[in-house]
């Protein structure tokens, strides 16, 4: 028999945090009225963390596990997983129990509405430090202003999904995945129910600032245009810049004979103020055709080096 629920929890150096993990969603699966199934997606975590995994997966057959053969990044991990789970309904959480697994019971209710996406809305973030905060605040309402579908704000990747949207998730070839925002882009019942983000029980964060700007970069790139438009905008400015320059020049040619903002000085300023603004531009085209170029190549999106617990071994064969 199938799964009725697939929990999907992505690992990155996590073996502090696998066994409370487990403990709390364990209470949630013993109160759900149909079979379980727990789906450890190990993303190349060099400590503990895997073996942890596979002595869970001994000891309790509802934990099945993917391995992958490196860190391919949590959005990879996430699709390694949906692309592996069998449910009818698909939960996606964090490892550190920053997602509260207790909610998970309140988005089936919803799903049993008829929802077929319910997204956890952070209303908090209890001890994260304020950089974080107001560089995610900033983010969501930019990205919300610039991408083509609307992505609700404040929402992470704790979800739950319908098999239907399961589907059609496995089935988009994109290679930079910005999951949150595909999951707009599905369409369906969307509809929210708002969390406090608890701190991570314990470990540091696996997203590094340089991994959360890059997954921000990829949300605006991959769900928006606008930044393309801003090389038009910035020539523009410049060219009207310059104009008034000219007449600036001109003014002080004729009525301040020895003004010293003439010269070189003005020629560096503009130098300078040209050179920054090509450069963005290139910089933000190189956005775009770096992507096209990964899309281009068509190199699968992960490898895998163990798979544990998924009897369809036909599955196994596609990658
Ligand atoms: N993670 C992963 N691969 C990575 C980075 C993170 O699978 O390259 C996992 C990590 O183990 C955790 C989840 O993604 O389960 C969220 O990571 P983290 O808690 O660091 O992110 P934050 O809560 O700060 O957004
Ligand atoms: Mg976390």
């Amino acid at each position: 028999m199938l799964p009725k629920y697939s929990f999907i929890v992505p690992i990155y150096n996590e073996a502090e945090n696998i066994l409370e993990m487990y403990r709390r969603i364990s209470q949630v699966m013993n109160q759900m009225d149909g079979k379980v199934e727990l789906c450890f997606v190990n993303d190349g975590s060099r400590d503990l963390s895997l073996k942890i995994i596979s002595e869970l997966h001994q000891k309790d057959s509802r934990v099945v596990y993917l391995s992958l053969a490196r860190n391919f990044g949590h959005q990879i991990a996430v699709t390694a997983g949906l692309n592996f789970v069998r449910g009818e309904v698909t939960v996606i959480l964090d490892a550190d129990l920053q997602d509260p697994p207790e909610l998970i019971t309140e988005m089936v209710e919803l799903w049993k509405q008829g929802y077929h996406i319910v997204y956890a809305q952070r209303i908090k973030r209890s001890q994260e430090s304020w950089l974080k905060r107001l560089t995610a605040y900033a983010f969501y309402r930019i990205l919300q202003r610039l991408a083509d579908v609307t992505i609700p704000t404040d929402a992470g990747d704790f979800c739950l999904l319908d098999r239907q949207v399961v589907n059609v998730l496995n089935k988009i070839p994109e290679r930079n995945r910005y999951i949150r925002g595909l999951r707009s882009w599905v369409g369906f019942n969307q509809t929210a129910i708002r969390f406090e983000r608890d701190p991570r029980f314990a470990g540091d964060p696996k997203y590094t600032f340089g991994k959360s700007f890059a997954l921000a970069i990829n949300g605006i790139v991959s769900f928006s245009k606008v930044p393309l438009r801003i090389s038009t905008y910035l020539g523009l400015l410049a060219a009207f810049v310059s104009l008034l320059m000219c007449l600036l020049v001109l003014y002080w040619r004729i009525f301040i004979p020895n003004s010293p903002l003439t010269g070189v000085t003005i020629i560096l300023m503009a130098v300078f103020f040209l050179g920054a603004v090509q450069l963005i531009s290139i910089g933000i085209l190189g956005e775009y055709i770096g992507r096209i170029y990964e899309e281009v190549k068509q190199r699968p999106l992960y490898v895998l080096s163990e798979v544990a617990g998924f009897e369809e071994e036909s599955e196994l064969d596609n990658y």
